[in-house]
Protein backbone atom coordinates (compact mmCIF):
# COMPACT_ATOMS: atom_id res chain seq x y z
CA UNK A 1 0.00 0.00 0.00
CA UNK A 2 1.47 3.70 -0.78
CA UNK A 3 1.19 6.92 1.13
CA UNK A 4 -0.87 8.21 -1.41
CA UNK A 5 -3.66 5.77 -0.87
CA UNK A 6 -4.04 7.10 3.46
CA UNK A 7 -5.74 10.42 2.00
CA UNK A 8 -8.84 12.53 3.73
CA UNK A 9 -11.79 12.81 2.26
CA UNK A 10 -12.90 16.65 1.44
CA UNK A 11 -15.79 18.61 0.32
CA UNK A 12 -19.75 18.04 1.86
CA UNK A 13 -20.49 14.80 0.03
CA UNK A 14 -21.35 11.87 2.80
CA UNK A 15 -21.08 8.36 2.37
CA UNK A 16 -22.88 7.83 5.80
CA UNK A 17 -26.46 8.48 6.68
CA UNK A 18 -25.27 11.74 8.15
CA UNK A 19 -22.43 13.91 9.69
CA UNK A 20 -22.12 11.96 12.93
CA UNK A 21 -20.72 8.67 11.01
CA UNK A 22 -19.34 10.80 8.47
CA UNK A 23 -17.34 13.24 10.31
CA UNK A 24 -15.97 9.88 12.68
CA UNK A 25 -14.97 8.10 9.36
CA UNK A 26 -13.08 11.53 7.98
CA UNK A 27 -11.20 11.22 11.26
CA UNK A 28 -9.87 7.37 11.06
CA UNK A 29 -8.75 8.76 7.40
CA UNK A 30 -6.93 11.39 9.17
CA UNK A 31 -5.26 9.73 11.54
CA UNK A 32 -3.98 7.60 8.85
CA UNK A 33 -3.04 10.41 6.47
CA UNK A 34 -0.74 11.97 9.09
CA UNK A 35 0.44 8.36 11.07
CA UNK A 36 3.94 7.17 11.32
CA UNK A 37 3.59 3.98 9.48
CA UNK A 38 0.02 3.96 8.05
CA UNK A 39 0.76 0.89 6.56
CA UNK A 40 0.46 -1.36 10.00
CA UNK A 41 -2.26 1.15 11.07
CA UNK A 42 0.36 2.68 13.40
CA UNK A 43 -0.03 6.32 14.22
CA UNK A 44 2.61 6.99 16.70
CA UNK A 45 4.42 6.51 19.86
CA UNK A 46 5.61 2.80 18.53
CA UNK A 47 2.82 1.09 18.36
CA UNK A 48 -0.15 3.35 18.54
CA UNK A 49 -2.49 1.84 16.59
CA UNK A 50 -5.89 3.38 14.89
CA UNK A 51 -7.10 -0.30 14.61
CA UNK A 52 -6.47 -3.91 15.35
CA UNK A 53 -5.90 -5.07 11.41
CA UNK A 54 -7.12 -4.16 8.40
CA UNK A 55 -9.91 -6.26 7.97
CA UNK A 56 -11.07 -4.45 11.25
CA UNK A 57 -10.66 -1.21 10.08
CA UNK A 58 -12.44 -2.27 6.80
CA UNK A 59 -15.63 -3.47 9.68
CA UNK A 60 -15.33 0.12 11.42
CA UNK A 61 -15.63 1.53 7.89
CA UNK A 62 -18.39 -0.63 6.97
CA UNK A 63 -20.37 0.37 9.97
CA UNK A 64 -19.85 4.31 9.79
CA UNK A 65 -21.34 4.06 6.18
CA UNK A 66 -24.34 1.50 7.26
CA UNK A 67 -25.49 2.36 10.43
CA UNK A 68 -28.26 4.69 11.66
CA UNK A 69 -28.46 7.84 13.77
CA UNK A 70 -29.99 5.53 16.45
CA UNK A 71 -26.99 3.24 16.28
CA UNK A 72 -23.97 2.48 18.28
CA UNK A 73 -21.07 0.63 16.97
CA UNK A 74 -19.01 -0.93 19.90
CA UNK A 75 -14.95 -1.17 19.19
CA UNK A 76 -12.90 -3.27 21.17
CA UNK A 77 -8.97 -3.02 21.08
CA UNK A 78 -9.82 -1.60 17.16
CA UNK A 79 -11.87 -4.39 16.16
CA UNK A 80 -15.68 -3.28 15.69
CA UNK A 81 -17.76 -5.92 17.72
CA UNK A 82 -21.36 -4.96 17.01
CA UNK A 83 -23.34 -2.25 15.92
CA UNK A 84 -27.00 -2.10 18.65
CA UNK A 85 -29.59 -0.32 18.49
CA UNK A 86 -29.62 2.87 21.06
CA UNK A 87 -31.01 6.35 20.63
CA UNK A 88 -30.32 8.92 18.81
CA UNK A 89 -28.82 11.15 21.73
CA UNK A 90 -26.37 8.12 22.19
CA UNK A 91 -22.64 7.94 21.22
CA UNK A 92 -22.34 6.83 17.77
CA UNK A 93 -19.15 4.41 18.54
CA UNK A 94 -17.85 3.39 22.03
CA UNK A 95 -14.81 2.28 22.09
CA UNK A 96 -12.81 0.48 25.04
CA UNK A 97 -8.79 0.00 23.87
CA UNK A 98 -5.99 -1.84 25.75
CA UNK A 99 -7.71 -2.41 29.23
CA UNK A 100 -6.00 -5.21 30.60
CA UNK A 101 -6.76 -6.35 34.36
CA UNK A 102 -4.79 -4.91 36.87
CA UNK A 103 -2.15 -7.95 38.01
CA UNK A 104 -1.84 -9.25 33.87
CA UNK A 105 -1.52 -5.66 32.93
CA UNK A 106 2.16 -6.10 32.37
CA UNK A 107 4.36 -5.30 29.11
CA UNK A 108 4.73 -9.11 28.34
CA UNK A 109 0.96 -10.07 28.84
CA UNK A 110 0.37 -7.08 26.61
CA UNK A 111 2.79 -8.31 23.63
CA UNK A 112 0.97 -11.75 23.84
CA UNK A 113 -2.17 -10.60 23.53
CA UNK A 114 -0.97 -7.99 20.81
CA UNK A 115 0.74 -10.95 19.01
CA UNK A 116 -2.40 -12.94 19.38
CA UNK A 117 -4.10 -10.88 17.97
CA UNK A 118 -6.72 -10.26 20.99
CA UNK A 119 -6.00 -6.76 21.76
CA UNK A 120 -3.80 -3.44 20.33
CA UNK A 121 -3.36 0.23 21.80
CA UNK A 122 -5.05 3.13 21.33
CA UNK A 123 -2.39 5.10 22.36
CA UNK A 124 -4.27 8.21 23.38
CA UNK A 125 -5.45 9.81 20.34
CA UNK A 126 -4.85 6.98 18.16
CA UNK A 127 -6.98 4.61 18.95
CA UNK A 128 -9.99 6.95 18.91
CA UNK A 129 -8.87 9.43 15.88
CA UNK A 130 -8.36 12.10 17.65
CA UNK A 131 -4.63 12.51 16.15
CA UNK A 132 -4.02 15.52 14.51
CA UNK A 133 0.01 14.92 13.47
CA UNK A 134 2.59 16.37 15.47
CA UNK A 135 0.61 19.64 16.18
CA UNK A 136 -1.36 18.21 18.86
CA UNK A 137 1.34 18.28 21.47
CA UNK A 138 3.08 21.53 20.43
CA UNK A 139 1.01 24.30 22.28
CA UNK A 140 1.58 22.29 25.57
CA UNK A 141 5.53 21.36 24.68
CA UNK A 142 5.47 25.57 23.76
CA UNK A 143 3.63 26.29 27.11
CA UNK A 144 6.38 24.41 28.73
CA UNK A 145 9.22 26.28 27.31
CA UNK A 146 7.44 29.29 27.92
CA UNK A 147 6.96 28.56 31.62
CA UNK A 148 10.46 27.63 31.80
CA UNK A 149 12.07 30.96 30.18
CA UNK A 150 9.83 32.66 32.78
CA UNK A 151 10.71 30.51 35.47
CA UNK A 152 14.48 30.73 34.95
CA UNK A 153 15.48 33.12 31.93
CA UNK A 154 13.58 36.03 32.57
CA UNK A 155 11.04 34.86 30.57
CA UNK A 156 13.77 35.00 27.10
CA UNK A 157 14.99 32.13 25.70
CA UNK A 158 16.71 34.11 22.97
CA UNK A 159 20.38 32.80 22.66
CA UNK A 160 19.31 29.38 24.83
CA UNK A 161 19.96 26.50 23.74
CA UNK A 162 17.41 23.38 24.28
CA UNK A 163 18.65 19.81 24.14
CA UNK A 164 16.43 17.13 23.19
CA UNK A 165 15.46 13.77 21.18
CA UNK A 166 13.24 12.07 19.30
CA UNK A 167 11.25 13.32 16.25
CA UNK A 168 8.59 10.91 16.22
CA UNK A 169 4.72 11.41 16.08
CA UNK A 170 4.80 13.30 19.10
CA UNK A 171 8.45 14.59 19.26
CA UNK A 172 8.49 15.97 15.98
CA UNK A 173 6.90 19.13 17.59
CA UNK A 174 9.27 19.85 19.83
CA UNK A 175 11.58 21.90 16.76
CA UNK A 176 8.49 23.68 15.97
CA UNK A 177 7.71 24.34 19.77
CA UNK A 178 11.13 25.62 20.47
CA UNK A 179 11.57 28.08 17.74
CA UNK A 180 8.28 29.42 18.57
CA UNK A 181 9.13 29.96 21.95
CA UNK A 182 12.93 31.82 20.74
CA UNK A 183 15.18 29.45 22.03
CA UNK A 184 17.70 27.20 19.42
CA UNK A 185 16.73 23.47 19.82
CA UNK A 186 18.83 20.30 19.06
CA UNK A 187 17.03 17.64 18.24
CA UNK A 188 18.71 13.94 18.30
CA UNK A 189 16.98 11.60 16.27
CA UNK A 190 18.13 7.75 15.69
CA UNK A 191 15.88 7.65 12.24
CA UNK A 192 17.34 9.82 9.53
CA UNK A 193 13.95 9.32 7.33
CA UNK A 194 12.04 11.74 10.46
CA UNK A 195 14.63 14.00 10.04
CA UNK A 196 14.14 14.34 6.33
CA UNK A 197 9.92 13.97 7.26
CA UNK A 198 10.19 16.60 9.92
CA UNK A 199 11.76 18.99 7.40
CA UNK A 200 9.43 18.22 4.82
CA UNK A 201 5.95 19.15 6.92
CA UNK A 202 8.06 22.51 7.90
CA UNK A 203 8.81 21.24 11.80
CA UNK A 204 12.26 21.28 11.29
CA UNK A 205 14.64 23.67 9.80
CA UNK A 206 18.21 21.96 9.21
CA UNK A 207 19.75 18.35 9.40
CA UNK A 208 23.17 19.04 10.94
CA UNK A 209 25.76 16.19 8.68
CA UNK A 210 27.90 15.92 12.32
CA UNK A 211 28.42 16.78 16.32
CA UNK A 212 30.62 19.54 14.97
CA UNK A 213 28.27 20.61 12.33
CA UNK A 214 24.91 21.07 14.81
CA UNK A 215 27.31 22.84 17.17
CA UNK A 216 28.24 25.12 14.68
CA UNK A 217 24.79 26.11 13.45
CA UNK A 218 23.79 26.45 16.84
CA UNK A 219 26.52 28.87 17.71
CA UNK A 220 26.01 30.66 14.50
CA UNK A 221 22.42 31.07 15.60
CA UNK A 222 22.99 32.40 18.90
CA UNK A 223 25.60 35.02 17.57
CA UNK A 224 23.09 35.68 15.11
CA UNK A 225 20.02 36.31 17.95
CA UNK A 226 18.09 33.64 15.84
CA UNK A 227 15.75 31.18 17.16
CA UNK A 228 16.44 27.96 15.31
CA UNK A 229 16.00 24.05 15.21
CA UNK A 230 18.11 21.63 13.84
CA UNK A 231 18.05 17.78 13.41
CA UNK A 232 20.77 15.51 14.11
CA UNK A 233 20.90 12.13 13.07
CA UNK A 234 22.75 9.91 16.08
CA UNK A 235 21.89 7.92 18.97
CA UNK A 236 20.89 9.93 22.11
CA UNK A 237 22.67 7.63 24.69
CA UNK A 238 25.48 8.25 22.36
CA UNK A 239 24.84 12.19 21.89
CA UNK A 240 23.84 13.15 25.19
CA UNK A 241 27.00 11.86 26.89
CA UNK A 242 29.56 13.08 24.26
CA UNK A 243 28.02 16.63 24.74
CA UNK A 244 28.91 16.40 28.34
CA UNK A 245 32.14 15.04 27.23
CA UNK A 246 33.12 18.42 25.30
CA UNK A 247 31.61 21.00 28.18
CA UNK A 248 28.55 21.93 26.24
CA UNK A 249 25.83 23.35 28.38
CA UNK A 250 22.52 23.18 27.27
CA UNK A 251 20.06 25.68 28.69
CA UNK A 252 17.16 23.37 28.72
CA UNK A 253 17.38 19.33 28.34
CA UNK A 254 14.39 16.90 27.74
CA UNK A 255 13.81 13.83 25.60
CA UNK A 256 10.82 12.59 23.77
CA UNK A 257 12.07 9.24 22.25
CA UNK A 258 9.77 6.47 22.53
CA UNK A 259 11.43 5.15 25.96
CA UNK A 260 7.91 3.45 27.28
CA UNK A 261 8.57 0.59 24.79
CA UNK A 262 11.53 -1.07 25.10
CA UNK A 263 11.12 -3.33 22.05
CA UNK A 264 8.91 -1.62 19.27
CA UNK A 265 10.10 1.78 20.28
CA UNK A 266 13.67 2.97 21.97
CA UNK A 267 16.44 1.88 19.88
CA UNK A 268 20.06 0.82 21.66
CA UNK A 269 23.10 2.39 21.06
CA UNK A 270 25.36 0.10 19.13
CA UNK A 271 22.23 -0.93 17.03
CA UNK A 272 20.92 -0.01 13.54
CA UNK A 273 17.53 0.45 13.01
CA UNK A 274 17.20 -2.77 10.96
CA UNK A 275 19.17 -5.03 13.60
CA UNK A 276 17.27 -3.35 16.17
CA UNK A 277 13.59 -4.30 13.93
CA UNK A 278 15.14 -8.19 13.72
CA UNK A 279 15.91 -8.53 17.02
CA UNK A 280 12.46 -7.72 17.67
CA UNK A 281 11.45 -10.79 16.38
CA UNK A 282 14.67 -12.93 17.05
CA UNK A 283 15.56 -11.86 21.04
CA UNK A 284 12.96 -9.30 22.13
CA UNK A 285 14.58 -10.20 25.73
CA UNK A 286 17.87 -9.40 24.45
CA UNK A 287 16.79 -6.50 22.76
CA UNK A 288 15.01 -5.13 25.56
CA UNK A 289 17.90 -5.54 28.21
CA UNK A 290 19.95 -3.23 25.60
CA UNK A 291 17.20 -0.72 25.40
CA UNK A 292 17.57 -0.16 29.61
CA UNK A 293 21.05 -0.13 29.20
CA UNK A 294 21.28 2.64 26.75
CA UNK A 295 18.01 4.82 29.01
CA UNK A 296 20.27 4.02 32.00
CA UNK A 297 23.35 5.99 30.07
CA UNK A 298 21.20 8.53 28.19
CA UNK A 299 19.38 9.32 31.83
CA UNK A 300 22.14 9.56 33.66
CA UNK A 301 23.49 12.13 31.02
CA UNK A 302 20.51 14.26 31.84
CA UNK A 303 21.21 13.91 35.74
CA UNK A 304 24.72 15.28 34.72
CA UNK A 305 23.62 17.84 32.72
CA UNK A 306 21.08 18.61 35.41
CA UNK A 307 24.29 19.20 38.28
CA UNK A 308 25.54 21.35 35.70
CA UNK A 309 22.82 23.75 35.54
CA UNK A 310 20.68 22.91 32.48
CA UNK A 311 16.87 22.91 33.44
CA UNK A 312 15.75 19.34 32.92
CA UNK A 313 12.54 17.64 32.88
CA UNK A 314 10.55 14.55 31.57
CA UNK A 315 8.65 15.09 28.61
CA UNK A 316 6.31 12.03 29.27
CA UNK A 317 7.92 8.99 28.01
CA UNK A 318 8.27 6.95 30.93
CA UNK A 319 12.26 7.23 30.57
CA UNK A 320 13.17 7.81 34.40
CA UNK A 321 10.80 4.76 35.19
CA UNK A 322 13.13 3.06 32.64
CA UNK A 323 16.32 4.01 33.53
CA UNK A 324 15.13 3.52 37.76
CA UNK A 325 14.72 -0.12 36.93
CA UNK A 326 17.92 0.05 34.78
CA UNK A 327 19.43 0.92 38.19
CA UNK A 328 19.68 5.15 37.70
CA UNK A 329 18.16 5.31 41.58
CA UNK A 330 18.12 9.23 41.32
CA UNK A 331 16.15 9.45 37.79
CA UNK A 332 13.47 10.81 39.81
CA UNK A 333 15.24 13.65 40.56
CA UNK A 334 14.10 15.05 36.73
CA UNK A 335 11.04 16.36 37.26
CA UNK A 336 7.26 15.53 35.22
CA UNK A 337 6.46 18.50 32.80
CA UNK A 338 3.27 18.31 34.42
CA UNK A 339 3.62 18.62 37.60
CA UNK A 340 6.58 21.57 37.33
CA UNK A 341 4.94 23.38 34.79
CA UNK A 342 1.23 22.94 33.33
CA UNK A 343 -0.76 21.52 36.81
CA UNK A 344 -2.16 25.15 37.69
CA UNK A 345 -3.54 25.34 33.97
CA UNK A 346 -5.27 21.95 34.61
CA UNK A 347 -6.43 22.57 38.39
CA UNK A 348 -8.41 25.58 36.22
CA UNK A 349 -9.89 23.07 33.31
CA UNK A 350 -7.35 24.03 30.57
CA UNK A 351 -5.87 21.96 28.60
CA UNK A 352 -5.27 20.94 24.75
CA UNK A 353 -8.45 21.36 23.40
CA UNK A 354 -8.63 21.01 19.27
CA UNK A 355 -10.92 21.10 16.50
CA UNK A 356 -10.24 19.87 13.00
CA UNK A 357 -12.91 21.07 9.91
CA UNK A 358 -13.80 18.22 8.51
CA UNK A 359 -14.67 19.79 5.46
CA UNK A 360 -10.76 19.94 4.53
CA UNK A 361 -10.97 23.34 3.93
CA UNK A 362 -8.51 25.61 5.12
CA UNK A 363 -10.70 28.89 4.89
CA UNK A 364 -12.61 26.94 8.09
CA UNK A 365 -9.43 27.09 10.30
CA UNK A 366 -8.89 30.47 9.06
CA UNK A 367 -12.17 31.83 9.98
CA UNK A 368 -12.29 29.72 12.91
CA UNK A 369 -8.87 31.97 14.23
CA UNK A 370 -10.48 34.98 12.90
CA UNK A 371 -13.26 34.56 15.92
CA UNK A 372 -11.06 33.40 18.51
CA UNK A 373 -8.82 36.39 18.10
CA UNK A 374 -11.82 38.86 18.02
CA UNK A 375 -13.63 36.82 20.92
CA UNK A 376 -10.45 36.31 23.05
CA UNK A 377 -8.99 39.81 22.78
CA UNK A 378 -8.69 40.08 26.36
CA UNK A 379 -6.99 37.10 26.82
CA UNK A 380 -3.10 37.52 25.63
CA UNK A 381 -2.38 33.92 25.91
CA UNK A 382 -5.10 32.66 23.21
CA UNK A 383 -3.78 35.47 20.95
CA UNK A 384 -0.15 34.90 21.15
CA UNK A 385 -1.13 30.77 20.44
CA UNK A 386 -3.67 31.82 17.43
CA UNK A 387 -1.50 34.34 15.72
CA UNK A 388 1.68 32.22 16.07
CA UNK A 389 -0.17 29.06 15.15
CA UNK A 390 -2.20 30.39 12.31
CA UNK A 391 1.21 31.82 10.82
CA UNK A 392 3.59 29.30 11.41
CA UNK A 393 2.01 25.80 12.05
CA UNK A 394 1.60 23.96 8.97
CA UNK A 395 -1.35 21.91 8.21
CA UNK A 396 -0.78 18.24 8.09
CA UNK A 397 -3.64 16.14 7.30
CA UNK A 398 -7.61 17.97 8.09
CA UNK A 399 -6.63 21.37 8.60
CA UNK A 400 -6.69 21.24 12.59
CA UNK A 401 -6.40 23.45 15.61
CA UNK A 402 -5.34 23.44 19.15
CA UNK A 403 -5.66 25.49 21.40
CA UNK A 404 -5.08 25.41 25.58
CA UNK A 405 -8.82 26.74 26.56
CA UNK A 406 -10.75 26.27 30.10
CA UNK A 407 -14.21 25.83 31.58
CA UNK A 408 -16.88 27.97 29.47
CA UNK A 409 -14.45 29.38 26.90
CA UNK A 410 -13.94 25.41 24.93
CA UNK A 411 -18.13 25.20 25.18
CA UNK A 412 -18.41 29.08 24.01
CA UNK A 413 -16.22 28.15 20.97
CA UNK A 414 -17.86 25.16 19.75
CA UNK A 415 -21.71 26.65 20.46
CA UNK A 416 -20.24 29.37 17.79
CA UNK A 417 -18.64 27.15 15.47
CA UNK A 418 -21.59 25.22 15.16
CA UNK A 419 -23.85 28.67 14.75
CA UNK A 420 -21.16 28.97 12.11
CA UNK A 421 -22.01 25.69 10.55
CA UNK A 422 -25.48 26.10 10.76
CA UNK A 423 -25.30 29.59 8.96
CA UNK A 424 -22.69 28.94 5.86
CA UNK A 425 -19.95 30.80 7.27
CA UNK A 426 -18.07 27.73 7.03
CA UNK A 427 -17.98 24.98 4.32
CA UNK A 428 -18.44 22.53 6.49
CA UNK A 429 -19.36 20.58 10.19
CA UNK A 430 -16.32 20.82 12.60
CA UNK A 431 -15.24 18.30 15.03
CA UNK A 432 -14.16 19.30 18.82
CA UNK A 433 -11.80 16.80 20.76
CA UNK A 434 -9.26 16.96 23.06
CA UNK A 435 -5.77 15.42 24.26
CA UNK A 436 -6.24 12.30 26.64
CA UNK A 437 -3.75 14.00 29.01
CA UNK A 438 -6.44 16.28 30.31
CA UNK A 439 -7.92 17.50 33.72
CA UNK A 440 -10.32 15.18 34.12
CA UNK A 441 -9.67 12.39 31.91
CA UNK A 442 -5.96 10.89 33.03
CA UNK A 443 -4.91 8.43 36.04
CA UNK A 444 -1.11 7.90 35.21
CA UNK A 445 1.22 8.15 38.14
CA UNK A 446 4.56 8.70 36.01
CA UNK A 447 2.71 11.42 34.09
CA UNK A 448 -0.47 13.74 34.82
CA UNK A 449 -0.84 12.56 38.20
CA UNK A 450 2.68 12.35 39.54
CA UNK A 451 2.62 13.92 43.33
CA UNK A 452 -1.24 14.98 43.32
CA UNK A 453 -1.28 17.49 46.60
CA UNK A 454 -3.83 14.35 48.21
CA UNK A 455 -1.85 11.40 46.96
CA UNK A 456 -4.45 10.42 44.87
CA UNK A 457 -1.71 9.90 41.81
CA UNK A 458 -2.63 6.08 40.93
CA UNK A 459 -6.58 5.98 41.29
CA UNK A 460 -8.57 5.33 37.67
CA UNK A 461 -11.82 6.36 38.53
CA UNK A 462 -11.95 9.97 37.05
CA UNK A 463 -11.05 8.81 33.46
CA UNK A 464 -13.74 6.12 34.00
CA UNK A 465 -16.13 8.50 35.99
CA UNK A 466 -14.85 10.98 32.20
CA UNK A 467 -16.05 8.60 29.39
CA UNK A 468 -19.90 7.79 31.76
CA UNK A 469 -20.10 11.17 31.86
CA UNK A 470 -19.34 11.83 28.14
CA UNK A 471 -21.54 9.13 27.05
CA UNK A 472 -24.35 10.60 29.92
CA UNK A 473 -23.92 14.14 28.01
CA UNK A 474 -24.23 12.74 24.49
CA UNK A 475 -20.94 12.83 23.05
CA UNK A 476 -20.47 11.35 19.48
CA UNK A 477 -17.81 8.73 19.92
CA UNK A 478 -16.42 7.72 23.85
CA UNK A 479 -13.33 6.05 24.24
CA UNK A 480 -11.73 4.23 27.85
CA UNK A 481 -7.81 3.48 26.84
CA UNK A 482 -5.14 1.98 29.04
CA UNK A 483 -1.48 1.86 28.30
CA UNK A 484 0.37 -1.00 25.96
CA UNK A 485 3.72 -2.00 25.85
CA UNK A 486 5.79 -0.41 28.08
CA UNK A 487 3.02 1.45 29.55
CA UNK A 488 0.87 -1.80 30.38
CA UNK A 489 -0.60 -1.36 33.44
CA UNK A 490 0.88 2.61 34.11
CA UNK A 491 -2.42 4.25 33.22
CA UNK A 492 -6.22 5.09 32.30
CA UNK A 493 -7.47 7.62 29.96
CA UNK A 494 -10.20 8.66 28.30
CA UNK A 495 -11.69 10.47 24.78
CA UNK A 496 -14.35 12.51 23.52
CA UNK A 497 -15.45 13.30 20.18
CA UNK A 498 -18.48 15.52 19.43
CA UNK A 499 -19.30 16.80 15.47
CA UNK A 500 -20.95 20.54 15.29
CA UNK A 501 -23.11 19.39 12.25
CA UNK A 502 -24.49 22.94 12.83
CA UNK A 503 -28.49 21.44 14.18
CA UNK A 504 -29.65 22.45 17.23
CA UNK A 505 -29.32 18.70 18.12
CA UNK A 506 -25.50 19.39 18.33
CA UNK A 507 -26.23 22.32 20.58
CA UNK A 508 -26.95 20.67 23.39
CA UNK A 509 -24.37 17.71 22.29
CA UNK A 510 -21.38 20.18 22.77
CA UNK A 511 -23.19 21.86 25.44
CA UNK A 512 -23.38 19.07 27.55
CA UNK A 513 -20.36 17.11 27.14
CA UNK A 514 -18.02 19.99 26.66
CA UNK A 515 -19.44 21.63 29.75
CA UNK A 516 -19.31 18.54 31.65
CA UNK A 517 -16.01 17.59 31.08
CA UNK A 518 -14.08 20.40 32.30
CA UNK A 519 -16.58 20.66 35.22
CA UNK A 520 -15.38 17.20 36.25
CA UNK A 521 -11.63 17.85 35.21
CA UNK A 522 -11.44 20.87 37.81
CA UNK A 523 -13.66 18.73 40.46
CA UNK A 524 -11.02 16.53 40.28
CA UNK A 525 -8.14 18.98 41.43
CA UNK A 526 -10.58 20.91 43.82
CA UNK A 527 -10.97 17.19 45.41
CA UNK A 528 -6.95 16.59 45.12
CA UNK A 529 -6.88 20.15 47.35
CA UNK A 530 -5.75 22.44 44.30
CA UNK A 531 -6.79 26.19 45.12
CA UNK A 532 -6.85 27.56 41.17
CA UNK A 533 -10.08 24.53 41.02
CA UNK A 534 -11.81 26.18 44.51
CA UNK A 535 -11.69 29.87 42.53
CA UNK A 536 -12.32 28.48 39.21
CA UNK A 537 -15.61 26.44 41.06
CA UNK A 538 -16.77 29.77 42.49
CA UNK A 539 -16.44 31.97 39.47
CA UNK A 540 -17.74 29.53 37.26
CA UNK A 541 -20.81 28.04 40.06
CA UNK A 542 -19.59 24.34 38.85
CA UNK A 543 -21.78 21.54 41.10
CA UNK A 544 -19.22 20.58 43.22
CA UNK A 545 -19.95 18.53 46.43
CA UNK A 546 -17.05 19.85 48.85
CA UNK A 547 -16.86 17.25 51.84
CA UNK A 548 -13.34 18.44 52.40
P1 LIG B 1 7.34 7.79 17.89
O1 LIG B 1 7.52 6.34 18.12
O2 LIG B 1 6.52 8.26 16.76
O3 LIG B 1 8.77 8.49 17.79
C1 LIG B 1 9.84 8.20 18.67
C2 LIG B 1 11.14 8.61 17.97
O4 LIG B 1 12.25 8.36 18.82
C3 LIG B 1 11.37 7.79 16.69
O5 LIG B 1 11.50 8.68 15.63
C4 LIG B 1 12.62 7.00 16.99
O6 LIG B 1 13.42 6.79 15.83
C5 LIG B 1 13.33 7.89 18.00
N1 LIG B 1 14.30 7.18 18.84
C6 LIG B 1 14.14 5.98 19.45
N2 LIG B 1 15.23 5.67 20.17
C7 LIG B 1 16.11 6.68 20.01
C8 LIG B 1 17.39 6.95 20.53
N3 LIG B 1 18.00 6.08 21.35
N4 LIG B 1 18.01 8.11 20.18
C9 LIG B 1 17.40 8.99 19.34
N5 LIG B 1 16.17 8.78 18.82
C10 LIG B 1 15.52 7.65 19.16
O7 LIG B 1 6.76 8.35 19.27
P2 LIG B 1 6.08 9.79 19.58
O8 LIG B 1 4.65 9.75 19.20
O9 LIG B 1 6.93 10.88 19.04
O10 LIG B 1 6.10 9.80 21.17
C11 LIG B 1 7.36 9.81 21.84
C12 LIG B 1 7.17 9.57 23.32
O11 LIG B 1 6.49 10.69 23.91
C13 LIG B 1 6.30 8.36 23.63
O12 LIG B 1 6.81 7.69 24.75
C14 LIG B 1 4.96 8.96 23.90
O13 LIG B 1 4.14 8.14 24.68
C15 LIG B 1 5.35 10.24 24.62
N6 LIG B 1 4.33 11.29 24.53
C16 LIG B 1 4.28 12.29 25.45
C17 LIG B 1 3.32 13.29 25.32
C18 LIG B 1 3.19 14.43 26.24
O14 LIG B 1 2.11 14.92 26.43
N7 LIG B 1 4.27 14.95 26.75
C19 LIG B 1 2.42 13.29 24.30
C20 LIG B 1 2.52 12.29 23.37
C21 LIG B 1 3.47 11.32 23.48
Amino acid sequence: MTMKEFGVTSGGNLRCRGWRQEGLLRLLENVLSVGEDPANLVVYAALGKAARDWPSHDAIVHALTTMHDDETLIVQSGKPIGVVKTHERAPIVIMANCNIVGQWAKADEFYRLEQDGLICWGGLTAGDWQYIGSQGVIQGTYEIFRRIAEQHFNGDLTGRLILTSGLGGMGGAQPLAGRLAGAIILCVEVDESRIKRRIESGYLQDQATDLDDALRLAEQARAAGEARSIGLCGNAADIFPELLHRGVAPDIVTDQTSAHDLIYGYIPRGLSIDEARAMRQSDPGGLSKLSLASIARHVQAMLDFREKGSVVFDNGNLIRTQAQTAGVSSAFDIPIFTEAYLRPLFARGIGPFRWIALSNDKNDLSRIDDYLLKTFSDNPSVVNWITLARQHVPVEGMPARIAWLGHGDRTKVALAVNRMVREGVLSGPVAFTRDHLDAGAMAHPNIMTENMKDGSDAIADWPLLNAMLACSSQADLVAIHSGGGGYAGYMTSAGVTTIADGSSEADERLSLTLTNDTSLGVMRYADAGYSESFNEIQKSNIPYINLR
